[in-house]
């Protein structure tokens, strides 16, 4: 009796979400692509209506010591109010996290995205980019100082590849523009990280993984994928 009791108790105790723990490599190998990008709209889910469930972080400290099997790799902007881990209800050892102001792929991230997914065996490959960008507006605004001259040029692209806006419209004070800006650049950094990576390319081929692009909206919270 004693032990049927503990057992149910253990067994609340696994399925409540106090207790998620880090995903084994067993787990990770069974998961799918679109079982990674439920799980992360599903957090995304909990994350807007206030019900985080990252409990116990002690716990979860000492299970991910001796290893990781993260399940997605997410390039993100720098910017502060885009938590990364927070957005998608994730905990330590969950996901791998890139960050550029910009969200824009380089030879490093390209690099880590490889050990992400290739060696560490994640199933998606996500590049987040958001509303009220400062780097995107910076890029519009033509900003120039030091080091950020170059990145912000990487985005340039995006800029000039936007169609259906006249040229008085093409400014940073445009709101419409810079998100249009904003989600070019994440679908413009998509197919970059394909051309970029023959190895996560193939990959993807292969189906092992999913390389897509999503938005997150600063005044909701929300994070919506894209076409
Ligand atoms: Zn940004």
């Amino acid at each position: 009796m004693k032990n049927t009791v503990a057992f149910l108790l253990f067994c609340f105790l696994m399925s409540s979400s106090l207790l998620r723990a880090q995903i084994t490599r067993a787990e990770q190998e069974m998961l799918t692509p679109d079982d990674v990008i439920a799980d992360l709209m599903a957090g995304n889910e909990k994350y807007i209506t206030g019900k985080l469930t990252d409990g116990d972080i002690v716990s979860r400290i000492e299970a991910s010591a001796t290893g990781q099997h993260p399940k997605a790799v997410i390039l993100s902007c720098l910017d502060s109010r885009v938590p990364v881990e927070l957005v998608f209800n994730q905990g330590i050892g969950d996901v791998f996290v890139g960050r550029v102001a910009g969200n824009i792929e380089n030879g490093d991230q390209l690099g880590s995205m490889e050990f992400a997914t290739k060696l560490s065996r994640a199933k998606l490959v996500m590049v987040l980019g958001h509303e009220r960008c400062g780097a995107i507006s910076g890029a519009i605004n033509e900003v120039q100082l030091g080091n950020l001259t170059a990145l912000l040029e990487k985005i340039r692209p995006a800029i000039e590849t936007v169609e259906g806006f006249e040229v008085e419209d093409r400014v940073s004070a445009n709101a419409a523009f810079v998100k249009a800006v904003t989600q070019q650049n994440v679908r413009l950094t998509v197919e970059n990280i394909r051309k970029g990576s023959p190895v996560l390319a193939e990959l993807e081929k292969s189906g092992e993984i999913k390389i897509i692009g999503a938005m997150y909206d600063v005044q909701t919270g929300r994070v919506s994928l894209l076409d």
